[in-house]
């Protein structure tokens, strides 16, 4: 179903009023964790200057440790929320298990499933039975023909308001987090008709990096460029050595500005 023979023009997933898969280039911002209602509003506002309009923060955090910070739940996407109504925008936040599917549909406009349930089939499918776009991500070690089966999964189940995201797999190489496979990107675009969207933040997991990877995923054809920004990252409760401060979010965006595709 996710097939380009299946059909052939792009899918648009509208989330109030932002048209991801319409040619221009969108942008996922915010916390890597939900920490407090000032922490989301001041990231918020930043992004509201430069015109972003989909907030993105972790509510339920799918952590390699289980002694690490483990999430805020259902109050940290009453804060997403919370701050979205205040300043129109769209929340976007993962969710961990089916269970909570129904409870993310009060708060969250795109539901996102994080790398690590990729093949979480229950979790597809209960994704699958609700009118919600979905964010998908790719899975650590997931081929791209592994993660278009994935997607079959929720849009076989009745949801066709999905978004590929690319974050990056699992090499040998050492010097990033994970090995962004930009060619994943035309591939996706050429074999779906859905959106693609590049994760710069998890694909790095270099601060450094950011803006490099951001240019290429625009210049390859990615529909959204997500990225990870914490008003103060050194006393960030989870992955804090890649995201970006204010300041340097500005920077980035000053720097995407010309590869940018807009009306
Ligand atoms: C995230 O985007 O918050 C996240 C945990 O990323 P991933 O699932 O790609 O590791
Ligand atoms: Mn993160």
């Amino acid at each position: 179903l996710v097939s380009r023979e299946k059909q052939s023009e792009d899918t648009i997933v509208d989330v109030r009023g932002e048209k991801i898969g319409d040619g221009q280039t969108h942008f996922v911002m915010g916390p890597c964790s939900v920490e407090s209602y000032e922490q989301v509003r001041e990231v918020a506002l930043a992004m509201k200057e430069q015109g972003l309009k989909l907030l993105r923060g972790g509510a339920f955090k799918p952590r390699t440790s289980p002694y690490d910070f483990q999430g805020l739940g259902v109050e940290g996407l009453k804060i997403l929320r919370r701050v979205a109504d205040e300043l129109d925008m769209a929340v976007v936040s993962e969710i961990t298990h089916p269970g909570n599917i129904e409870v993310a549909l009060d708060y969250v406009d795109i539901i996102q499933i994080g790398a690590r349930n990729m093949q979480n089939f229950e979790l597809l499918k209960a994704a699958g039975q609700v009118e919600r776009p979905v964010w998908l991500k790719r899975g650590l070690s997931a081929t791209i023909e592994e993660f278009i089966y994935a997607a079959e999964y929720i849009v076989s189940n009745g949801n066709d308001q999905l978004i590929l995201c690319e974050r990056g797999i699992r090499t040998y190489e050492k010097a990033t987090r994970n090995t962004l496979d930009i060619s994943s990107v035309p591939i996706l675009k050429k074999e779906t008709h859905l959106p693609v969207a590049v994760d710069v933040t998890h694909s790095t997991g270099r601060r450094d990096l950011l803006l490099p990877a951001a240019k290429a995923a625009i210049a390859i054809g990615a529909d959204v460029v997500m990225a990870e920004v914490h008003p103060d990252p050194a006393t960030a409760l989870s992955d804090s050595a890649q995201q970006m401060d204010i300041p340097q979010f500005k920077s980035f965006m000053e720097g995407v500005q010309p590869l940018l595709r807009m009306n």
